[in-house]
């Protein structure tokens, strides 16, 4: 769980940056990720697709300072979110909605996000929570607990909390898992408000899902390394359509 906020600084920009110096991760003796160089600009609407393995949960768990790494180094921009070299300051500018949704099964979907906003040390709690769920199209069944949540009401409540504290950078592992069409149409409508804004949005898709109109970049990874980047060459249009084909022949 991440840290507690400090104050709100009015005068830092919407989005964060993020960049990855020669990062690699290795679990025993396979790496997960190797020679990562990667440079993402505030406001960026960044898709990663690639195939099953090759990567794209360790990269943003590592974006989100869940891994460790084995060699190289995640750092955000500006420089003054990165704290005292342990990043600890941009943790709190951090979203991440991860493939488990790490929600409590015996909290109630209201309870869920109040404890969110709580640890966040957030205004008005309970009044967030609740505007956070009718967006969500969860606002019926807020008093209901979590374990009696389907696949798609999960997801939307993952995502509804990871959009709780306003980030400054959303990480989105599939995120239009279990969603139905008028869930993903609310996650794009979401993420066009925030991008709108300012936020940087990382996230893996299969190329699929109405999120993904909102792309500017696609990055292609291959058994941990960046294969292909829209901003260097290709098409992230391209990208998407040839991720979505893949996943579909697989
Ligand atoms: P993707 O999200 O693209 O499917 P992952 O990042 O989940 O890929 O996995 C990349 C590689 O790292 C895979 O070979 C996977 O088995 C390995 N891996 C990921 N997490 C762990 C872990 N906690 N322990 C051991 N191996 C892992």
């Amino acid at each position: 769980m991440n840290p507690p906020p400090q104050s709100t600084d009015a005068q830092s920009p919407a989005g964060l940056g993020l960049e990855f110096v020669d990062f690699a991760k290795r679990y025993g003796a396979r790496y997960a990720l190797r020679g990562i160089s990667l440079s993402i600009a505030p406001g960026e609407c960044v898709a990663l697709v690639g195939p099953n393995g090759s990567g794209k949960t360790t990269l943003l768990k590592a974006a989100a300072l869940l891994v460790r790494p084995t060699k190289g180094c995640v750092h955000f921009t500006p420089a003054s979110v990165n704290g005292a070299g342990d990043n600890s300051a941009a943790k709190r500018h951090i979203g991440f909605v991860s493939h488990s949704t790490l929600l409590y099964d015996d909290l109630t979907a209201e309870e869920n996000l109040v404890l969110f906003a709580r640890l966040y040390g957030l205004d008005s709690p309970e009044g967030r929570a609740r505007a956070a769920l009718d967006p969500a199209g969860l606002a019926a069944r807020r008093q209901d607990l979590v374990r009696n949540f389907s696949r798609g009401m999960r997801q939307r409540l993952a995502i509804a909390r990871a959009l709780l504290a306003g980030p400054k950078l959303l990480l989105l592992d599939e995120p239009s898992t279990g969603l139905d069409r008028a869930g993903q149409q609310w996650l794009a409508a979401a993420l066009a408000n925030l991008t709108g804004a300012g936020c940087t949005v990382l996230m893996s898709t299969h190329g699929a899902g109405e999120a993904n109109a909102l792309v500017t970049r696609a990055i292609r990874l291959l058994a941990g390394s960046i294969a292909e980047d829209s901003a260097i060459s290709g098409d992230p249009r391209a990208m998407l359509a040839a991720a979505l084909a893949a996943h579909q022949e697989a």
